[in-house]
């Protein structure tokens, strides 16, 4: 069954949104494998946005990500990857739809509080960034 990684950035964990969050993909019928609290460090939040790494953003990017705790996740289920980001809306929350995670609970690009793997292969290869294999069910 296809799986996707979802984190709940620093923002949103300060903000109290991560039962929100957890809320939204639970109700839709995705089960979740893997969850932890981490705070990853630079140099890992730099590894995870690695296709990032030419945007004039990246070093804001990165430290923003391990300035605090994140909550890692896997959720799994039918379509999950492109559901997922259906459900977190567009990057930046001003072009987010109202219904989504994005568009109904953050307002700036730069802190727009949840992340999701934007295909297969990101999916896959950020699933084994974040976790051990005995750490998901
Ligand atoms: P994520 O990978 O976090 O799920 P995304 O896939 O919607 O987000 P990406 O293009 O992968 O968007 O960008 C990763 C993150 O970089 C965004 O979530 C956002 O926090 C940040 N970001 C993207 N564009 C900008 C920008 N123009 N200015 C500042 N931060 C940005
Ligand atoms: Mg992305």
């Amino acid at each position: 069954l296809e799986r996707t990684f979802i984190a709940v950035k620093p923002d949103g964990v300060q903000r109290g949104l991560i039962s929100e969050i957890i809320s939204r993909f639970e109700r839709k019928g995705y089960k979740l494998v893997g969850i932890k609290v981490v705070v990853p460090s630079k140099e890992f939040a730099g590894k995870h946005y690695h296709a990032l790494k030419e945007k004039p953003f990246f070093n804001g990017l990165s430290e923003f990500l391990s300035s605090g705790p994140v909550v890692a996740m896997v959720w799994e289920g039918e379509g999950v990857i492109t559901y997922g980001r259906k459900l977190i809306g567009a990057t930046d929350p001003q072009k987010s739809e109202p219904g989504t995670i994005r568009g109904d609970l953050a307002v700036v690009v730069g802190r727009n509080i949840i992340h999701g793997s934007d295909g297969p292969e990101t999916a896959k290869d950020e699933i084994n960034l974040w976790f051990k294999p005995e750490e998901l069910v």
